[in-house]
């Protein structure tokens, strides 16, 4: 099992070093010996970053379904594959063998090929966190046909838009969804994206509210009765490591949103080698991935990368804040979880609360705590670090993006020493580079630049579907043989990368170049700060000048603001430099996220530059409210 499992620094810089000087011999020794293929590859990469084409493993046949189930059937078929956690913790959490796994995938790829899907068919799910997702998604894998998840959190009209621009011949939802106290009826947006969606004949319908729903007649159809009757033996469509295996948004920080494709060998070998790495996971361990299948975190590490690996993977439907905000330490607890992966967003939002609710649980099984999605900030690697990981716990800080596929720049937990802030080393495979305006690349260290990387590694998607023209011009236009990730980032004294934030945030503040996230790091800094934002707004002298949005802390509220505000600006000066004080500071009450948690400094920016005319589309945002108070009280 050479070079699978890494578990000293040394042993990673020697298999980095490997990877690297001959990247195509390492790969195929990672998929020769830990994967099953039907047949073998006949070249193990082409690629070609100006056309671009990336190819990993041309010639060979696999189907990844049964990497994730078939081949763990002699050995696992009674140990848990998905954990899932209800919405209500008085409801009981339902464990998913290995060997139900793969009767349930065998049963809704036996329906939805009754219903006419086919190989290559585009199917696009909008399920909440319910089994059925999983088994949705690994159907359509066994069968060929190419998912297309859609958060459910979506309104309508952003799910009508990215079911035509797929294609997508069939939906599969449920009559309606929990989330924390509320239900959601999913069934009637699904009706009203349909009214625009002339491609969908065929609507498949799981029950979990059980609310009062409309069906339509030879369009819609109730899962489980068919399931019931379907067989449970379906055989795994033979798949070439190139073809599709699913299409997936990027999650629309920055406008229009990309359906990225993403291919079946390649994104097989990444997610479950980094997987394994990046969570150190062993034979009985319990894994929780808190995000949703409908962002590529949930793809490639809830459902491909620890199937891949034979995990128990924790499926949860709720809430961070139901019934109360103890409720991820209550499941740490009642699981016994071992590695915790979640989101700075939810991190910020749980250290506001008290400590009370986190202190009522044993939480003494942690082993690897995980963050993802943004920058996270000093204090809240703090709060996570002393608080949930009681300093016992390595918290892996993973960049990576829905292009990327899997983890790019992370640390493994035990072999790399963590720094707060700092996603550290790249992983094995991944040659990152920083590149200045002009295109060249930055070498040493202590430097800071935009973050590209230079060779491909198997998960790379392989284009934007129906448009590789955007494909090249977004990625591969901007840097001459290179990917470009969008993202600034520095390099510090011993080759860690601190990721900066997105170059399109970045402010130029009298000719320096500032990124979001250190100004933001050094803000919530401030005892009374929870929350913050900054972005450029116009400076007659200084080019651009910085504009600050607050949330307090609830023991921060009393405090007088002019104080704070003078505080805020003095722990900048000390911690970066007077170049980046605050012309204006805003106290908000929230800030404007995505549906995944970031925050959309677009809009914030437009605020701040007293340019509100054409915000663009709010209603995909996760607090659209938020927005006119913002507004109304704007400096
Ligand atoms: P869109 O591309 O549509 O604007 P998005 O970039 O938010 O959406 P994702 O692919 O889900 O969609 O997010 C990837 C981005 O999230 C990265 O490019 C980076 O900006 C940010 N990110 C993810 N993980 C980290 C991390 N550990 N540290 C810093 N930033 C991160
Ligand atoms: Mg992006």
């Amino acid at each position: 099992m050479s070079n699978y499992h890494i578990k000293h620094l040394e042993e990673y810089y020697q298999v980095y070093r490997k990877s690297v000087r001959n990247p195509e011999g390492f790969w195929e020794e990672i998929a020769e010996e830990h994967f099953i293929w039907r047949k073998k590859w006949d070249n193990v990469l082409e690629w070609d970053f100006s056309k671009p084409e990336v190819k990993w493993f041309q010639g060979a046949q696999l189907n990844i379904t049964e990497n994730c189930i078939d081949r763990h059937l002699p050995t696992r078929r009674n140990k848990t594959a998905i954990l899932f956690e209800p919405n209500d913790p008085k409801e009981e959490a339902l464990h998913i063998t290995y060997g139900q796994l793969f009767e349930k995938v065998c049963k809704m790829a036996n329906v939805l090929k009754a219903n006419g899907v086919k190989k290559g068919d585009r199917v696009c799910i909008y399920l909440p966190m319910i089994p059925e997702l999983t088994y949705a998604v690994l159907a359509c894998a066994r069968i060929g046909a190419i998912h297309s998840v859609v958060f459910a959190g979506f309104s309508s009209n952003a799910l009508a838009t990215r079911i035509n621009d797929s294609d997508c011949k069939m939906v599969i939802t449920s009559d309606g969804s929990f989330r924390g106290s509320k239900s959601i009826d999913l069934k009637g947006i699904v009706d009203k994206a349909l009214e625009d969606c002339p491609g969908v004949n065929t609507v498949l319908v799981a029950k979990r509210t059980k609310s009062d729903i409309e069906m339509v007649e030879g369009r819609d159809k109730w899962l489980a009765p068919l399931m019931a009757e379907a067989s449970a033996d379906c055989d795994a469509e033979t798949m070439n490591a190139e073809d599709p295996l699913f299409i997936l948004y990027t999650s629309g920080s920055t406008g229009k949103p990309k359906g990225m494709v993403h291919t079946c060998g390649g994104y097989m070998v990444y997610t479950a080698y980094t997987f394994k790495n990046i969570f150190q996971y062993r034979e009985e361990d319990v894994y929780w991935c808190t995000a949703d299948i409908g962002w590529i975190t949930g793809h490639s590490y809830i459902v491909y990368g620890p199937l891949a690996n034979g995990a128990t993977s924790i499926m949860f439907e709720g809430v961070p804040s139901y019934p109360d905000f103890g409720r991820f330490w209550e499941v740490v607890e009642k699981h016994k979880v071992n590695q915790f992966y979640t989101a700075p967003t939810a991190i910020r939002a749980l250290a506001k609360e008290n400590l009370d609710y986190l202190e009522k649980y044993d939480l003494s099984s942690l082993k690897v705590l995980g963050s993802v999605g943004e920058p996270i900030n000093e204090e809240a690697w703090h709060w996570y670090n002393n608080n949930v990981g009681k300093k016992k716990s390595p918290i892996v800080d993973t960049w990576w993006q829905t292009e990327t596929g899997g983890i790019m720049i992370s640390p493994i937990p035990y072999v790399t020493p963590t720094t707060p802030t700092f996603a550290t080393l790249p992983f094995i495979g991944i040659q990152p580079a920083l590149m200045d305006e002009e295109g060249k690349e930055i070498k040493g260290n202590q430097v800071e630049g935009r973050l590209c990387i230079k060779f491909p590694w198997p998960s790379i998607a392989r284009t934007i579907w129906g448009n590789h023209e955007r494909y090249r011009d977004t990625y591969f236009s901007a840097y001459k043989d290179m990917y470009f990730t969008g993202d600034g980032a520095n390099r510090d004294a011993v080759g860690y990368y601190r990721i900066t934030g997105r170059v399109d945030d970045v402010i130029i503040v009298s000719g320096h170049n500032l990124g979001t996230a250190p100004i933001e790091d050094a803000i919530n800094e401030h005892q009374a700060v929870a929350e913050s934002a900054i972005v450029g707004f116009p400076h007659d002298v200084k080019g651009n000048a910085l504009y600050g949005y607050v949330i307090l802390k609830e023991t921060g509220e009393s405090r007088d603001r002019d104080n704070v505000r003078n505080e805020i600006n003095q722990q900048i000066t000390e911690l970066i430099g007077p170049i980046a004080k605050l012309d204006k500071i805003q106290f908000v009450s929230g800030l404007p996220k995505t549906r995944s948690g970031k925050i959309m400094r677009r809009i914030l920016r437009k605020i701040a530059s007293n340019d509100t005319s054409n915000l663009g589309d709010t209603s995909t945002l996760l607090n659209p409210e938020i927005v006119k108070e913002i507004m109304d009280n704007v400096l």
